[in-house]
Order: C-alpha cells, then structure tokens, then sequence
C-alpha cells in the first residue's frame, strides 16, 4: 500500500494508536473486574443463604419429609430473591425438592454434586448464559458437635453431608450494569476517537511539515528560481539533508564552474592556431606577386599549425575519454616491463633527435592487472615530457619496482625542473609553466591532466619532486590487482 508508505500516515497511525490502545484497554479492564467483583459478592451472598436454609433443612428435617410450610416458603422466597433455581438432593442423589417442580423424583449424579457430598461446597460461573451454579452441602452441625464425644476431626465432616443444595442463580442484574456501563464508556470513547483522530491528524502534520519544506526548497533550487543554499533547521535530521543538499549544490557550482573554464580555454586554444593561419594567409593574399620561397615557408608554417590544431583535438578526445566513469576501463593482465620498454621503444628517436639519453631500469619482473591503451598513454606522457623539457645531452631515467601491492614507475629527468609554486596545478587542464617556451616545445597542456586522469581511474596516485634547473621525477603508483 503506498500510503503506508509515507512517513505523515504513519505518524498518524501511531499516534492514533496510542491514543484508543490504552482506552478500549481500560474499558475492558474496568468492565472485567467489575464483573468479577459482582460475581464474587453475588456467590458470597448466596453462599451464606444457602448456608442458613441448610440449618433450617435440618432443623425442620426436610429430608425426610418436604412438607414443611417454613422451609417451602423460604425456598421459594430465595428463588425469587436471585430469581433462580433451587434444588435438593438426598444421600441417594435423588432431588427431593426442585422449586421449578420439574425434577422432583428424579436422581442428579455430576461431578459437582459429588463433590459437594464430600463437604465441599462448589460454584461454577457460567458468563456466557448468564448464571451461577451452586453447591451447597446440607450437614448436620449440631450432631457432629454434641454427638461425637471424640475431638472433631477436620475430615469427619466429609461424610456428614446428608444432603446437597443444587442452585443456579441468574447473572442478569450484573450483566445489565455491565451493559450500561459498557454502552457509557463507549461513548466516551467515541468523543475521545474524535479528538484522536482530529489530533493525530494536525499533529502528523505539523510534524512532517519541515521535511516538506526541504523538498519544497529543493524544488526552488531545481527549477531554477536560486542557487542560494537552503536552510531547514527544525530537526537535527532535515539539518543533515541540507546540509548534505548544500554540499553538492557546491560541488555542482565548481563542476559548473570549471566546465565553464574549460570551454573558454578550449575554444581559446581552438582558436590560437586559427587565427595563425588565417594572418599567414591574409598576407600572402595581399602581397601581390608573393616569390615562391615565400608561399612555400609560410605553407610549412601553415601545416605546422593544422598539425599543432589536430594535436590539441586527439589530446581533448583522449581526455574526454578518460572523464569517463572507471567502468569503461579494459583491464587486461600485462607484463608492464614490456609495457615501458615498447614505449622507450617509440619514444627513443625523439629522444635521440634532442640528444638526450634515455635509461631503463627494472629491479624485477611485474605483471598487473591494467588497461594498456591508458596506461600507455599516462607513461608516454610522462617520458615525453621529461624529454621535452630537458637539456641538451640530458638523459632520462625510468625505472621500474613493486611491493606485494603496487608497483611503482618513476620517472627523472635532468631538465629544466618546475618552480615549487607551479608544482600544484600542473595537473590543471591547459596549464603550462612557460607559457611561450611550452608553445615553442610544442604542449598542449592537457598531457598531465591526462596521465592524472588515467593513473586515478587505476585507482593509483601521481607524486612529483622537482627541483628548478636540476630535472623532475614523477612517481606513479598502481595496484598490481584491479579491485572493481
Ligand atoms: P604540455 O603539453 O605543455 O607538456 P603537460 O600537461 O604535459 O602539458 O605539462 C604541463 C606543464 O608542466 C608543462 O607545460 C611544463 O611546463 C610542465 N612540465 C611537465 N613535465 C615536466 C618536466 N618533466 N620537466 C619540467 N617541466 C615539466
């Protein structure tokens, strides 16, 4: 059921609850012991009649002749008084006197009967038709007093009953209070089911109320209408919601932010090489008669600058690619030593073409579980870059460990080094040191976003230590197990 499912109907549930448990509770309690105390006085009474009327049995020796006027009219008195039933039986179980004159003659043996012939007396509340059956033993005090000269003994009195008193005593008078008291606390009942009811209600709503509010406001934030952060203070639990809400209202204003960012530097970038070209050919155009030596420089200029346009476009692509969610990794187990040595391999002219050096070093055989596109990528970026902004006769070195859990490339160059005050963003997407020599070089500024991008997709990290004029090392750190 869905509107179970919504926290104000069950509130209102709840408070409802325990609102009518207790009263419908107390009602039945209250009339339970009502009950029980009236059926306890009402057996009370009737026992001490019975109690007399036996004395009076013997007294007038009405088991041996039932003609007597007192005792009649007593036995009929007491069978209007509790508007019931009245019989005696005799030691042969026989009823000697039924004041309904229905059984008279006719011999009665039950349990409780049986029982009472012992001495005892039994009573058995029948609430479901409204009476009470009574046993009383008929037994001659008098005699056992004055005729046994010997001390009484407690269980002599078992064999005295001459007689038994069988009643049922009508439960009527009690019931009817219990009805008129039942129908009373029944309509105080309903007057408080009202009042119930009308509070739960307000009460549900007042307490959902704020947690209304904070949809309310998200909703505000959601079309649009401000960016402000929201506040719903009433409980410690929408505090949290908020709070949690704000956090990635801000988060979003960054990621907005710096999307922003990007597609300004972007087009920025796009357009460098653009408008290179379009100057190159503007003014080849105006010059009239331009000499062939001259067509010819400025369309190498011009195709340095398409080569340099389409490296900024495969360098998006490639990062584009890497903002994806780690999910689109291809994780293959790879021997990463032939990993690094291809990639010396492809990187060593251009090494080579700037006099520089380059040095591999592996301390051990590492296999892990990687994705190598990625992973060619990071590294690539990182040689590169360390043989771009070397020295001439520099060298490079790389080298390659790993622990039980990581392994672990690094990656020194004897270059130019980085300033420690630059050291932080050079991560950042299109940030480069030297701007006009990084140009020269030929940087896009979106290799190490790049390396960073992938390194972290491995679930690894990226350290650097630079030192200015002295060379850089980064240091790369990857599982050697890829855990989803
Ligand atoms: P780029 O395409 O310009 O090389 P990167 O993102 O790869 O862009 O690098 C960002 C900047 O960090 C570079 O412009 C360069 O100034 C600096 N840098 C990167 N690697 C090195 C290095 N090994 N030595 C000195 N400077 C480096």
């Amino acid at each position: 059921m869905k509107i179970l499912r919504s926290l104000r109907a069950r509130l209102f549930l709840i408070i409802l609850l325990a609102g009518l448990i207790p009263s419908v509770g107390m009602r039945y309690a209250i009339l339970q012991s009502y009950e029980d105390r009236a059926v306890t006085v009402r057996i009370a009474d009737v026992q001490n009649q019975f109690k007399i009327l036996a004395n009076h049995l013997i007294l007038y020796g009405y088991l041996m002749d039932t003609s007597s006027e007192v005792v009649n009219s007593e036995l009929d008195q007491l069978s209007n008084l509790y508007d019931g039933r009245v019989l005696i039986i005799d030691q042969n179980f026989k009823v000697i006197k039924d004041t309904y004159g229905i059984s008279e003659g006719r011999t009665v043996i039950s349990e409780e009967v049986i029982r009472c012939f012992k001495g005892s007396s039994t009573t058995n509340y029948d609430s479901k038709n409204g009476y009470i059956e009574i046993t009383t033993p008929i037994v001659n005090t008098v005699v056992s007093a004055s005729g046994s000269q010997t001390e009484a003994e407690g269980d002599t009195k078992e064999s005295l009953a001459e007689g038994v008193i069988l009643s049922s005593v009508s439960t009527s008078t009690i019931m009817t209070t219990l009805e008129i008291l039942n129908r009373r606390a029944m309509i105080v009942e309903l007057i408080a089911l009202v009042f119930t009811v009308a509070i739960s209600l307000a009460l549900s709503k007042f307490l959902v109320a704020p947690f209304e509010r904070v949809t309310q406001a998200i909703n505000e934030v959601k079309a649009g209408f401000t960016d402000e952060e929201i506040s719903v203070n009433d409980y410690l639990e929408t505090e949290h919601i908020v709070d949690a809400f704000n956090q990635l209202l801000g988060r979003m204003k960054v990621l907005d932010d710096s999307r922003q960012e990007f597609v300004a530097n972007v087009s920025h970038e796009l357009k460098t090489p653009l408008t290179s070209m379009k100057v190159l050919a503007d003014s080849l155009m105006t010059q009239e008669e331009a000499p062939a030596e001259l067509y010819r420089e400025f369309m190498v200029d011009i195709a340095n600058e398409i080569e340099r346009e389409n490296k900024i476009i495969n360098d998006l692509l490639s990062l584009v690619k890497m903002d994806k969610k780690a999910a689109d990794l291809n994780i293959v187990s790879l021997d990463i030593n032939g990993l690094l040595e291809l990639i010396l391999k492809r990187l060593r002219p251009i090494a080579r073409k700037k006099n520089v050096e380059v040095i591999y070093e592996s301390i051990r055989p590492v296999t892990a579980e990687v994705d190598e596109v990625k992973l060619t990528l990071a590294l690539s970026n990182l040689v590169e870059n360390a043989i771009k902004y070397n020295k001439p006769e520099g060298w490079v070195r790389v080298t390659l460990d790993a622990d039980h859990q990581f392994f672990t490339v690094g990656i020194s160059d004897s270059g130019v080094g980085i300033p420690e005050e630059e050291l932080e963003h050079i991560y950042e997407r299109f940030y480069r040191v030297d701007k006009s020599h990084s140009r020269e070089i030929g940087g896009t500024g979106l290799g190490l976003a790049i390396t960073r991008s992938a390194v972290l997709m491995h679930r690894g990290s990226i350290r650097v230590q630079s030192e200015e004029g002295q060379g850089t090392t980064f240091f790369v750190k990857i599982p050697l197990i890829h855990l989803v």
